[in-house]
């Protein structure tokens, strides 16, 4: 069975940090919605400019924006095996529209994987974030730096940056944005019975081990 995952957690959880190591893993196309607006606000496009009014604020970009770019993302034949969703959706309007397209596509999300993370961490978490301008390997300053000052583990570049929206003023709007809209998908996902909870709190490899006993069940 082809896995159709969706990453769950709070900014600052870690869900790109694990996106990387699961893609490596199980060979399925990452789609993760924030990095698909930051290369738009990159190039300039049209719909990159309207993202960016809300990215800049902490708010969510408007649905019918976002909702519009996953279907055409999942319709997409590298996404007929397997796929993972990151950052997507992230309120009941997104989840209903995935389980109406998901369907009508024939790719339904059959794993849900929340990663935990006590809110209180996040905020250390964000404003300490660094990536890779080249491969978009993501570090952290006091959690999870790269082994040679300077040098991505990765891709062997030498040139990184901080996220716009990873400022302190910006992770506050974020957070509380995030945590509301939250607990409802949380109880949708489990409703379904497809969601698997995992304690984001610990090293990055033991969350990656975590992730990968579910999944190998799967
Ligand atoms: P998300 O994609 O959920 O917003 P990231 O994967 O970008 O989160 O992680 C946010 C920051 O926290 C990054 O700087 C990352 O290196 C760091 N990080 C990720 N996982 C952990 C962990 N288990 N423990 C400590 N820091 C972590
Ligand atoms: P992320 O990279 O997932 O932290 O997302 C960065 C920003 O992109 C968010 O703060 C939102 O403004 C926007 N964004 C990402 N995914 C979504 C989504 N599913 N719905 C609405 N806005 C989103």
């Amino acid at each position: 069975m082809a896995l159709n995952l969706m990453l769950m957690g709070l900014p600052g959880a870690g869900k790109g940090t694990q996106a990387e190591r699961i893609v490596d893993e199980y060979k399925i196309p990452h789609v993760s919605t924030g990095d698909i607006f930051r290369a738009a606000m990159k190039n300039g496009t049209p719909m990159g400019l309207e993202a960016k009014k809300y990215i800049d604020k902490g708010e969510l970009v408007p649905d019918e924006v976002t909702n519009g770019i996953v279907k055409e993302r999942l319709a997409k034949d590298d996404m007929n095996d397997g796929y993972m969703l990151d950052g997507f959706p992230r309120n009941m309007a997104q989840a209903q529209a995935l389980d109406a397209f998901g369907k009508e596509l024939n790719k339904p999300l059959n794993c849900v994987i929340n990663i935990h993370v006590d809110p209180e961490s996040l905020m250390e978490r964000l404003t300490g974030r660094y990536i890779c301008r080249n491969c978009g390997a993501t570090y952290h300053k006091v959690f999870n730096p790269t082994k040679v000052e300077g040098t991505c583990d990765r891709c062997g570049e030498h040139e990184f940056f901080q996220r716009e929206d990873d400022k302190p003023e910006t992770v506050k709007n974020r957070l509380d944005v995030n945590i509301k809209m939250n607990t409802p998908l949380l109880a949708f996902y489990k409703e379904k019975g497809l969601l698997h909870e995992v304690n984001g709190n610990q090293d990055i490899d033991k969350v990656f081990s975590d992730i990968k006993e579910i999944l190998d069940k799967i």
